[in-house]
């Protein structure tokens, strides 16, 4: 089964074709996104889908799915999202009239959970959870390898959850604003950009996670896990998970799942043990293989 999937970013916009039962990626293009208005975002996207076309023999109904950073509105199928200029568009719809044809649009945390479920690090897990841990944070979750009915379309805004107050005055730290306007979100301590903002409240520079490799930056690293380990808690309390897939940056860190695990270990309530935690298997490009996998079914 040939398919195509693209992860429409906040930079970048990725096409990839993928085939068999795996969906492996067969090829791959990257363009830039423009960001400057939606009409010229959406000529863009039109771009990859007719490159996918080209690539799959001039097929032009193919299953192709589309992850986005951001909600769609289950009722209006209207967009909203802060990093790509569709917000209050809808994209599905705009792609129908201009390609004559109907396309999946998924949250990319919701497609990445999706495809580690199904043929990826996940698999065999029943309920399965995404936490994207990049320049922001993102997740997604998933049952049996489908979505599941929600109310609002929402993915799992983990990234946007409140931290954990006890964690905060533990380690002195103060509370940061967010992107999204509120102050001291989960993601302003436990993303690449909250690890920088650690650092830099206590060490007095300003490093990235790849930078912190020396024997002084390790109570960083202590810091982010407790606290991380922390918010694992919450999301264990809510969601409770079999599997927790890590992506994003932040899953290059040394010995991560074993960091997180332990954290959560150290903070769990429960005795019934924690979720496993894993590293993503299929990496930068399960958000379009997940959309993929998503199209397919439809
Ligand atoms: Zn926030």
């Amino acid at each position: 089964m040939i398919s195509g999937g693209i992860d429409l970013g906040g930079t970048k916009i990725e096409a990839r074709l993928f085939d068999g039962p795996d969906a492996h990626t067969v090829v791959t293009r990257r363009i830039a996104t423009p960001v400057s208005n939606y009409d010229a975002m959406l000529d863009a996207l039109i771009e990859q889908i007719e490159w996918l076309f080209d690539n799959a023999s001039g097929n032009r109904e193919i299953p192709v799915g589309i992850a986005i950073p951001g909600i769609v509105d289950p009722h209006s199928g209207m967009v909203f999202t802060a990093n790509i200029p569709a917000s209050n568009h809808n994209i599905g719809d705009d792609l129908a009239a201009r390609l004559k044809r109907h396309f999946v649009v998924v949250n990319d945390g919701m497609a990445f959970a999706v495809s580690e479920a199904r043929q990826g690090a996940a698999q065999g897990y029943r309920s399965v959870m995404s936490l994207i841990l990049g320049t922001g944070v993102g997740g997604g979750f998933c049952m049996d390898g489908e979505l599941t009915h929600r109310h609002g379309n929402l993915a799992v805004e983990v990234g946007h959850i409140a931290l954990p107050a006890s964690a905060i005055a533990r380690h002195e730290l103060p509370l940061w604003r967010c992107g999204c306007g509120r102050m001291a979100c989960m993601e302003t301590c436990i993303s690449g950009t909250g690890l920088s903002n650690i650092a830099e409240f206590k060490l007095g520079t300003r490093l990235a996670a790849e930078q912190l490799i020396g024997d002084e930056h390790a109570l960083v690293l202590d810091i982010w896990s407790d606290i991380a380990g922390e918010c694992l808690l919450t999301i264990q309390l809510v969601l409770d998970p079999d599997c927790i897939v890590i992506g994003g940056g932040l899953s290059k860190l040394h010995n991560v799942t074993q960091r997180l695990s332990d954290a959560l270990k150290h903070h769990a309530l429960s005795k019934t043990g924690i979720p496993d935690i894993v590293i993503a298997q299929h990496g930068d490009s399960s958000g379009a293989r997940g959309a993929a996998l998503l199209a397919i079914k439809q």
